[in-house]
């Protein structure tokens, strides 16, 4: 007898690189058997039918520290929808910080690892976290991370000019050296302006990443030969590329640049933070979707969402197996064409649309949680607006209403 039983769904495998209809079964949290399980019981079952069943995601680069960063979201709000199940905090901490960050996640239902960021104080503030090379103390970096080893698992930092002021790539070189000291991968932050990004990949070890890899700073890719060089060299070199969309961080003609020259993004992510969750990020499956809609496989999507940015970080996840803990997501894929926009605002149609069913997190089914509202800084557009508003009615006009029929009461307290 399992505990619960997903049936007849198409498991999406991203170590095998297959599709196939099959049950999964879970028991203690764990995955107990995949495969033909009829005539097998369980206490609970879930009908899969028409779904995809994939490893529960992985976002690579998301904020999630509310109240010690402009950035921060709550997973928690977003997970249960979006099949997210390891969110990576990208660098919203930093050496002098990490430690309340910790605290606020330990014991976390969800799993969460963080890249510490190369600045000490981390993403306190909007940008210029690195234009004082004082605050990038290798040093205390490594000291933090001796202090949460199994939460910190990779050094950020971001390389444009408001960041940086005139450090140039001087912060990146502190980052590598933190990396080299704590033998820790590096995903460095590329952004439009001044600093050459041919530069800034030739910097980088195998296993270092990229993120906004598809966003305005590669703008010249295809045109411009020393960037488009320098791109497939650091592919080649084997530097992981991962998209990181945000408020700023990915264009449709960039990453059709990349899928045009045979180079798939390793890694999709969110960046999912304040600036972004309003839209146009929204969450990480509609990111998937939108390479999809430019002609990546959901095969080579899922993988880019799950087992890749485990192995980038070398932390578990990611997949389905006998005897991992049952983190599991239940796609229905949608292909009536719907609008998808990047960062400027250029849009391309859906061609298989992700939505998320259900989302489980060591086999337990994550209930519903309503979202936070926006920042009262934040500035909208009137359509995000009135369609947050329409949120709320709905809610309202849902939860107000008497749940049943008053003769389908259970009476709770008998008549004497
Ligand atoms: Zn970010």
């Amino acid at each position: 007898m399992y505990d619960l039983i997903i049936r007849d769904g198409v498991v999406v495998d991203p170590v095998q690189r297959a599709l196939r209809r099959s049950d999964v079964a879970v028991s203690g949290g764990l995955i107990c058997a995949i495969g033909d399980l009829a005539g097998h019981e369980a206490r609970a079952t879930r009908s899969a039918q028409g779904l995809y069943v994939t490893p529960g995601l992985i976002d690579l680069h998301t904020h999630i520290y509310r109240g010690g960063s402009f950035w921060g979201i709550d997973p928690t709000r977003i997970a249960w929808r979006s099949g997210v199940t390891t969110w990576v905090d990208a660098g919203s901490a930093g050496a002098h910080t990490i430690d309340n960050l910790a605290a606020q996640t330990a014991g976390h239902d969800l799993t969460i690892h963080a890249l510490l960021h190369i600045a000490a104080q981390g993403l306190v503030g909007r940008t210029g976290e690195s234009a004082d090379l004082a605050n990038l103390d290798v040093d205390a970096f490594a000291e933090a991370v001796s202090r949460h080893p199994s939460l910190v698992r990779g050094v950020k930092v971001r390389i444009d000019p408001s960041t940086v002021g005139t450090n140039h790539l001087l912060p990146l070189d502190r980052a590598l050296t933190a990396g080299r000291a704590t033998g820790l991968p590096v995903m460095v932050h590329i952004g439009a302006g001044s600093i050459p990004v041919a530069e800034t990949l030739d910097k980088l070890r195998p296993g270092d990443i990229v993120t906004h890899c598809a966003g305005p700073a590669v703008q010249g890719f295809g045109s411009d030969p020393v960037l488009t060089t320098a791109i497939r060299r650091a592919y080649e070199n084997g530097v992981v590329f991962d998209i990181g969309h945000g408020a700023g961080g990915f264009l449709f003609s960039a990453a059709e640049g990349y899928l045009s020259q045979g180079l798939v993004p390793q890694v999709i992510s969110s960046d999912l933070h304040q600036l972004s969750i309003h839209g146009p990020v929204f969450d990480l499956p509609t990111v998937m979707s939108k390479l999809l809609a430019i002609g990546m496989d959901l095969v080579d999507v899922v993988t880019a969402a799950t087992v890749a940015p485990a192995r980038a970080l070398g932390i578990p996840g990611g997949t389905i197996e006998v005897g991992k803990p049952a983190d599991l997501a239940l796609f229905r894929v949608e292909t009536t064409p719907e609008p998808l926009g990047d960062v400027y605002g250029e849009v391309r149609p859906s061609t298989q649309r992700l939505y998320n069913e259900s989302t489980y997190r060591a086999g337990r089914l994550l209930p519903p949680c309503w979202p936070d509202p926006p920042p009262a800084t934040l500035p909208l557009s009137s359509e995000q607006e009135r369609a947050l508003g329409e949120l709320d009615a709905a809610a309202r006009a849902l939860l107000t209403r008497s749940l049943v029929h008053p003769s389908h009461v259970r009476n709770q307290i008998p008549r004497p």
